[in-house]
């Protein structure tokens, strides 16, 4: 399959494009489309055949549900069983936008879109192509991130290409994405909704809207005992191919113990990378040291993090070493994503 990428940002022909695309989804395919958290790998949410393509297209493990995109609130009540309260009030709040809700799926919605499970995750999504793509197609459309189930989620169409080249009919391209991270998802079927995945919309943020709101245990647990409730959450996702271990401390210690470990390494013949930020790069003795931004803009380092680790994969580098980013907003959900990607391995000097 011949794989058509095709860029927005042009009124006269965007409008055509995105027209195609949707014909592809209403017909039964895939395309791959910005949203502004990463790039979606899209199909028709409520036709098990187009879902399952998905899966096929990224080697995911069927077990792990897909979250449905829609454009207008109406779309909800079409696919909820019911839909609570406190689903209507974050909408108000927060949709369009990075957060996706998991409420009780009604029978609309096939087995192969929620993995067996008889809740289905929904969100609404901020990006005039994403609310254009699912409008025109008249279909709510089921989309993950459009990587290799495993790689760093794509910020970037080209990190979409490097994936799926041949394996998607049509991706459109509307350049770097706005947040970088994928959605907070939050519960609605548990007692007291419970945070899934952190997001850039952030626990305080929730409980400001709703009341008393909990974090899944399973989600920040090391025990691989203790099961995530989101199934995506418990694989070793956005892993780089190289070891990754944050160092965690003050600066100057952090720069020190860093510059240590990799002396000790080159030593032994291997390719060090070092992930720092723009006050402590130059710093750095590293053979690739790459900046996530400066430390206070905690958007634009949510928004490199994933372009960095795929950066690495290309460079040969053998171990990297990570300053820590646990700042209260955004923060979270780096951290969340890089302990994942270094299997938890944390050095605190
Ligand atoms: P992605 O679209 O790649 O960001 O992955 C979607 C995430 O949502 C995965 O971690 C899924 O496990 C999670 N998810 C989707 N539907 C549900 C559901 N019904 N219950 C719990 N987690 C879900
Ligand atoms: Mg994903």
């Amino acid at each position: 399959m011949e794989t058509k990428i095709y860029k927005m940002g042009n009124r006269a022909t965007e409008g055509a494009m995105i027209g195609e695309a949707a014909r592809v989804i209403r017909e039964g395919g895939l395309a791959a489309f910005p949203t502004e958290t990463v790039y979606g790998l899209g199909a028709d949410a409520l036709n098990p055949e187009a879902a399952r393509k998905i899966y096929a297209a990224k080697g995911r493990p069927s077990d792990n549900p897909l979250i449905v995109h829609i454009a207008d609130m109406e779309h909800l009540s079409e696919i909820a069983k019911d839909v609570p309260d406190q689903a209507k009030k974050l909408a108000e709040a927060f949709w369009p936008g990075p957060l996706t809700m998991i409420v009780n799926k009604n029978e609309k919605v096939p087995d192969e879109t929620t993995g067996g499970m008889q809740t289905v995750a929904v969100r609404m999504p901020n990006h005039p192509v994403a609310l254009e793509l699912i409008r025109k197609s008249g279909c709510l459309i089921a989309a993950p991130s459009a990587n290799t189930s495993g790689r760093p989620s794509p910020t970037l169409a080209e990190h979409v290409a490097e994936d799926l080249d041949g394996k998607v009919p049509v991706i459109l391209d509307a350049g770097e994405v706005g947040i970088g991270i994928e959605s907070t998802i939050i519960d609605l079927t548990e007692a007291i909704p419970m945070i899934l995945r952190p997001g850039y919309v952030t626990k305080r943020m929730l409980e400001e809207v709703i009341g008393p709101v909990r974090t899944d245990p399973g989600m920040i647990s090391e025990d691989s005992s203790v099961k995530p409730k989101a199934p995506g959450m418990k694989y070793r996702h956005y892993a780089p191919k190289a070891d990754l271990i944050i160092v965690d401390g003050e600066k100057k210690a952090v720069i020190d113990k860093i510059n240590a470990l990799t002396a000790c390494m080159q030593t032994k013949g291997m390719r060090v990378g070092v992930i720092g930020t723009d006050e402590t790069a130059a710093h750095y003795t590293g053979d690739v040291v790459l900046s996530m931004g400066a430390r206070e803009d905690e958007d634009a380092i949510a928004r490199r993090l994933y372009r960095i680790l795929r950066e690495f994969d290309e460079r040969e580098i053998h171990v990297i070493y990570s300053e820590s980013f646990d700042s209260p907003g955004i923060g979270q959900a780096v951290m969340n994503r890089l302990l994942k990607a270094a299997g938890h391995q944390v050095c605190v000097v």
